[in-house]
């Protein structure tokens, strides 16, 4: 039910790189899970721990560009991470970003991201199989056709959508994403596609929203239905939610659905560009749990990712909606 593995986080701190997009966030999740008087002892119940998968780069070809993803591959690596990571300013000076105090090159965290990549396709196979996986990573929604930006260098749901489709595992597709950030990559990518239907409820102005990026910009691709939610509407975020799913339900049924289950709408949440959004640990439990019946409802197998949440504290909410589904699933 749930899929963790180590080797599979991105130790943003060895490569120098200051993005607040913690490991512990996924650690401390499942050591508070693994700790919990009624979980503790049946690990063998609700844990996928440690998976062998990777991203090649024909995995990849189905959603980016040849060009784009088989830079990842070759002398281009950390360029392309430089660029999604946003480690470089337009100036030259560098961005949360400082290689002195790095034990390794950029271009050595490649096979971490692959493999974080291919976990959310595995994932997606365990939730076939199980009815619900939910994963501690992915959601690198910012990652379109031919660049990333956002701290996404590829769309790892799109490429495990792509990859279930090429399989025959799956036809039909549901993704909601209740991020802060508008999932304008997975968006894109999905545009002509009615074989996935997207739905993402964010901040109305904030990034990628913000006006920075110009009005051909691909990053305005509508989704199929997509929420936005002004500054201080947080008392309507509920309801709109809802209101949205009942619209996503009167579509052809799928086969799954991916969630990113952002918990940077957090009002904790660290990041500057969430702060337009200032949802309540309460909210942010009530809204996990309404995705969760929602999907529960419609009989569907669900795939959950982390998608963003910044900060010291953000496994917190995580781990208190885990706590929640795994009580209810397994008694
Ligand atoms: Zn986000």
């Amino acid at each position: 039910m749930i899929l963790f593995d180590p080797s599979a986080l991105l130790d943003f701190p060895r490569y120098g790189i200051q993005i607040p997009a913690l490991d512990s966030r996924k650690i401390r999740t499942i050591e508070f899970l693994r700790s919990h008087p009624q979980l503790s002892g049946r690990e063998r119940e609700w844990l996928h721990e440690g998976f062998d998968d990777t991203t090649e780069p024909e995995h990849l070809f189905r959603v980016h560009s040849r060009d784009y993803a088989q830079g990842f591959f070759d002398e281009q690596a950390a360029d392309r991470l430089k660029a999604a990571f946003e480690l470089v300013n337009p100036d030259g000076t560098y961005n949360r970003w400082n290689p002195q105090s790095a034990e390794n090159p950029l271009e050595e965290l490649i096979p971490s991201l692959m493999k974080m990549e291919a976990g959310t396709w595995r994932t997606g196979k365990i939730a076939l199989d199980e009815g619900f996986c939910h994963y501690m990573g992915g959601g690198a929604h910012h990652g379109h056709r031919d660049f990333g930006h956002g701290f996404c260098p590829v769309n790892d749901v799109a490429v495990a959508i792509r990859r279930l489709q090429n399989e025959g595992a799956v036809n039909r597709v549901w993704i909601i994403d209740v991020d802060a950030h508008k999932g304008d990559g997975t968006a894109a990518i999905f545009r002509d596609d009615d074989s996935v239907r997207t739905l993402s409820i964010h901040m109305a102005s904030g990034w990628p929203l913000d006006g920075s990026l110009p009005p051909s910009h691909p990053s305005w691709t509508p989704s199929d239905i997509d929420i936005p939610v002004e500054s201080g509407e947080e008392q309507f975020y509920l309801s709109r939610l809802s209101e949205g799913l009942d619209r996503l339900a009167d579509s052809s049924g799928p086969d799954m659905a991916f969630v990113l289950a952002g918990v940077d709408p957090w009002e904790g949440d660290i990041l500057p560009s969430t702060h337009l959004l200032n949802l309540s640990m309460e909210q942010m439990i009530e809204r996990d749990r309404l995705v969760y019946q929602f999907l529960e409802a419609q009989s569907l197998p669900s795939a959950w990712v982390t998608a963003g949440g910044y900060g010291e504290d953000s496994w917190r909410i995580h781990s208190a909606f885990l706590e929640w589904v795994l009580l209810r699933r397994l008694t």
